[in-house]
């Protein structure tokens, strides 16, 4: 199932729907992360609501130099654990927000990255738990990252999370096996990063489970799993697209602030 969270026009209440070919059926319950997705018999047309970002997450966990080429591409090697670090939820926007271009920063770049969407309260995991089962679904995130003050920051904080460097959409899947998904991100309808999400150093699996460790991972929570290699700096005028296979196509048009 596809799950998105829209206002309409008749409507400005946000609102969780369940997307059917190019129509929605808002849902009854308020969140669809707990209990059955229950649609009502409301029939929107996609045409006359505006998406939101599909979560609205406690906190949005990154893993940094998931995959080798990227973090060879930035002069750095694979680690020995997950590399954690943290984006700030105000820096969320949906699909078609413009990313709007920081004066602080000349170097910010796309990240096209699968993000899971968390369903189930996760704390300290065991071994008898199957992490997959606290899994919502899963939908295209972009995490934007001014380069150049990554480099300067000891911490990645301010460089993650400027307002609208996290592009999040258009939908979540439910029914999606993360393991080899195609993960593509074009600017300007050019290819710039293509690879597998099988090329993850850490599952989305042992992710879960070792964020689990560290922090309560709550309903609506969100685990973007790195960037393959390709990154490369965003101008103000370019569209990017973040495609991932099974779930759409998440666009953005990037413009100065
Ligand atoms: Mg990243």
């Amino acid at each position: 199932m596809k799950i998105c969270r829209f206002t309409s026009r008749k409507n400005s209440l946000q609102r969780y729907g369940l997307v059917e070919d190019s129509s929605l059926r808002p849902l009854i319950n308020p969140y669809p992360f707990e209990g059955e997705i229950n649609p009502g018999d409301e029939i929107l047309s996609l045409n006359e609501i505006k998406l939101l970002a599909p979560v609205q997450p406690s906190k949005i966990v990154c893993v940094g130099r998931n995959y080798m080429e990227h973090a060879a591409e930035l002069g750095n090697a694979l680690p020995e654990q997950p590399l954690l670090f943290l984006k700030a939820p105000s820096a969320l926007i949906g699909h078609e927000e413009a990313i709007k271009l920081p004066i602080e920063s000349s170097q910010v770049e796309h990240e096209g990255e699968l993000a899971v969407v968390i369903g189930r309260a996760a704390s300290r995991l065991s071994d008898a738990e199957d992490p997959m089962a606290f899994v919502f679904g899963y939908t295209c995130l972009n995490d934007v990252t001014a380069r150049d003050l990554q480099r300067k920051d000891v911490q990645f904080t301010r460089a993650k999370s400027f307002d609208t460097f996290c592009p999040v959409g258009p939908y979540i899947e439910t029914e999606l096996n993360p393991e080899d998904l195609a993960v593509i991100t074009r600017v300007n309808g050019q290819i710039k990063q293509s690879a597998s999400t099988y090329a993850m150093a850490f599952s989305v699996k042992f992710l879960i489970k070792y964020i689990s460790h560290a922090m309560t991972l709550f309903p609506g929570d969100l685990i973007a799993t790195g960037t393959p290699a390709g990154v490369s700096k965003l101008h103000a005028g370019d569209i990017v697209e973040v495609e991932i296979e099974g779930i759409g196509v998440l666009k953005n048009p990037v413009l100065e602030v």
